[in-house]
């Protein structure tokens, strides 16, 4: 009799337990790829490779420089972060379609997609590093960038069948990115304002910018990603750096120091601690009733700026906030996302390519998914 009060009530108990079980396991997916924010695996794309030499120089070609620069990349991240998986698309000389390089991110659901190339200019005074990311190109130069990158394609056999009907070399073709629209497109920017940042406080390489166009190798991926224009080879003096060894140290570093700061960011977004100057005519966010505000990022720097430099083109009403260690300079505050993105594209249409829409909740920095997803969005 005991026993079978014992059986009775293990059995009432094991019921709970599978009922409860059933839950979790209902619950636990959603909660969890709600808070996935981490970057554990990267996709490094040295550009083009064997019958495809890329832009040629008087010294290299790109093909060498890209790889370089890519397996130096690849080993500080895996030398830093244990817990960051490198996979390369090409560790060698070797041709790799444009398609595929995409595919190879996708196929292995990687959290950020860097391809890195070296530029050429009929202007041989032209040097720096641009950072671009999938969008439509806002000027003739980039586009042309686009065009020279995407030619790759037509060493590729039945290129047309494989992009649908993709001209690289027609204008009307680049039309098509006009209606891509990507959810990670301002991740991709905000990774393409750290690696220029770097590219300019680490290498003091000219800054051109973060900028968009219609990049193959871009369109298809599911994750964040950028290509890298790390200097000129068509500028004599920056082709001798980005041979040299040290040159390409520089680089990788750079690089491999804009992808931490950009992990940082991605996995830790609670600890931004907004720091107001006396300077700044707008109210702290503290003191308006919405728990989620939205301001325009112009800049960041590892040192303070002056508010009145010029980087600042006059504009009045700065902030400035401390981030992982950098210095980071907003505009304006914004309660509703759609006028925020207003405000942006008005700071854009300023001078400040690269501004893109931060996210706080009550002043301390939150992810704009959070932010979204906190409105309801
Ligand atoms: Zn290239």
């Amino acid at each position: 009799m005991v026993d079978l009060l014992f059986l009775r009530y293990f059995n009432k108990l094991w019921k709970r337990a599978v009922w409860v079980m059933g839950c979790l396991i209902l619950i636990l997916p959603a909660s969890y790829s709600q808070e996935k924010m981490a970057i554990n695996k990267v996709v490094i794309d040295a550009g083009h490779g064997g019958k495809d030499p890329g832009t040629v120089g008087r010294r290299t070609q790109e093909k060498y420089v890209a790889l370089s620069i890519a397996l130096k990349l690849g080993t500080l991240i895996q030398r830093n972060f244990r817990d960051v998986e490198v996979i390369y698309t090409r560790d060698r000389d070797r041709f790799i379609e444009l398609h595929e390089r995409a595919a190879i991110a996708n196929r292995n659901k990687a959290d950020l997609f860097i391809s890195i190339h070296a530029n050429a200019n009929n202007v041989r005074t032209l040097r720096g590093a641009e950072t671009y990311i999938m969008g439509l190109h806002r000027s003739q130069a980039n586009l042309e960038i686009a065009k020279l990158e995407n030619a790759a394609i037509l060493l590729e056999a039945d290129y047309t069948a494989k992009y649908e009907g993709f001209d690289p070399n027609s204008d009307e073709s680049y039309i098509t990115f006009s209606l891509y629209q990507n959810s990670n497109l301002e991740s991709s920017s905000r990774f393409a304002a750290e690696v220029q940042e770097q590219m300019k406080d680490r290498v003091g390489l000219n800054d051109r910018g973060v900028r968009q166009a219609g990049f193959l190798v871009l369109y298809k991926t599911t994750m964040p990603s950028v290509l890298i224009e790390v200097g000129y080879l068509s500028n004599a003096d920056e082709e001798n750096f980005l041979i040299s060894e040290r040159g390409q140290d520089y680089i990788a570093s750079a690089i491999f120091r804009a992808f931490r700061s950009y992990k940082n960011e991605v996995e830790s977004q609670q600890k931004a601690r907004p720091l107001y100057t006396s300077e700044q005519t707008n109210p702290p966010a503290s003191t308006t009733n919405s728990e989620v505000i939205f301001k325009i990022q112009l800049a960041a720097s590892p040192d303070k700026i002056n508010l009145s430099s010029p980087r600042f083109r006059g504009v009045k009403g700065i902030q400035m906030y401390q981030h992982n260690g950098m210095y980071k300079y907003t505009y304006g505050e914004e309660v509703d996302l759609e006028k925020a993105k207003q405000l942006q594209a008005s700071m854009q249409a300023r001078g400040f390519t690269d501004a893109f829409i931060v996210a706080f909740r009550k002043g301390e920095r939150i992810s704009l998914d959070q932010a979204k997803s906190i409105l309801g969005l």
